[in-house]
């Protein structure tokens, strides 16, 4: 069975519709797929319609942005309720966060020199939850920068202007809401924080105390050794392995649907327990 347990629909920072998603996954041998939009359950429904016509286990899914020691951590939800009083309140404080940095962001770049951000990214923006990746979008529209990653380099990624800090929730409660809703909270891409080992280690066991279930083996196609590494760090910490493709829309063959290689011998899935 192909597991893929994070990817991304138009709801988030992703292109593709849900049903659209549903198609392409099935398209790529996908047996059970999770939507784990950023900070939103909106295109669930759509996704499990979807599904069902077309034979798919959905899996439902969100993708929270939090902080651990300061830093950016993004933690995925697993069979969590969409509609459970617990996560309906998470998604509305995620969502009131959002607007919060989006005005801090849109007064950055104003501050550099590029006026009309918030109304430009606004129109930008039809379901989706509003993000970094739709003002690296109107900076490229603009002809400010020469391509997405550029603007995620000079203005926008870890340690520039538009990082904006200590507005995500810590990671203890995103795990709450998480667990509060039903589902099963894993460390997103852990390889993607840049993060010494020690660290790394350090972030795995907090997580880990404040019941965090599993972490991500496999995001999408990664360099050889990294699956090995994430597993053993996996096993000292006591959480359970996931993997998923970290999937936007088409073109980007390392985060394609159902991408990345199988869980190293030895570990324990999260999916071990479903039924
Ligand atoms: P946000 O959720 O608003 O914090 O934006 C984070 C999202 O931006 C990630 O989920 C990625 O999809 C995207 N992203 C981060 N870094 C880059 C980059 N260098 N190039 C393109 N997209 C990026
Ligand atoms: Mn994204
Ligand atoms: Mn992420
Ligand atoms: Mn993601």
């Amino acid at each position: 069975m192909l597991y893929d347990l994070h990817c991304h629909s138009h709801y988030s920072d992703g292109i593709l519709s849900p049903s659209e998603l549903v198609s392409r996954a099935v398209e790529h041998s996908v047996d059970i797929l999770a939507l784990t939009d950023h900070d939103t359950v909106a295109g669930l429904a759509e996704a499990r319609q979807a599904a069902s016509e077309q034979g798919l286990d959905l899996i439902n899914g969100i993708e929270f942005s939090c902080q651990w020691a300061g830093r950016g951590v993004h933690i995925v939800g697993l069979g969590i309720d969409p509609q459970s009083a617990v996560m309906q309140q998470a998604v509305a404080e995620q969502a009131e966060r959002r607007w919060q940095r989006c005005e801090m962001i849109a007064d950055k770049l104003h501050k550099l020199g590029f006026q009309g951000a918030l109304a430009g990214v606004q129109k930008l923006v039809d379901k989706g939850t509003i993000g970094r990746p739709h003002f690296a979008q109107y900076l490229l529209q603009q002809g400010h920068v020469s391509s997405i990653n550029q603007a995620f380099k000079k203005y926008l990624g870890a340690g520039k202007p538009g990082d904006i800090k200590n507005l995500w929730p810590e990671i203890g409660q995103v795990v709450e809401w998480i667990r509060g809703s039903g589902g099963q909270a894993v460390l997103a891409h852990p390889d993607k924080y840049k993060l010494t080992r020690t660290k790394l280690r350090r972030l795995c066991d907090d997580f880990s105390e404040a019941g965090g279930a599993a972490m991500e083996l496999i995001s999408g196609k990664q360099p050889p050794g990294v699956a090995e590494t994430m597993a053993q760090i996996a096993q000292q910490c006591g959480l359970l392995a996931s993997r998923g493709s970290d999937f936007h829309q088409p073109g980007q063959p390392w985060q394609e649907l159902g991408c990345g290689g199988p869980l190293p011998p030895g570990v324990e899935p999260v999916w071990a327990a479903w039924s």
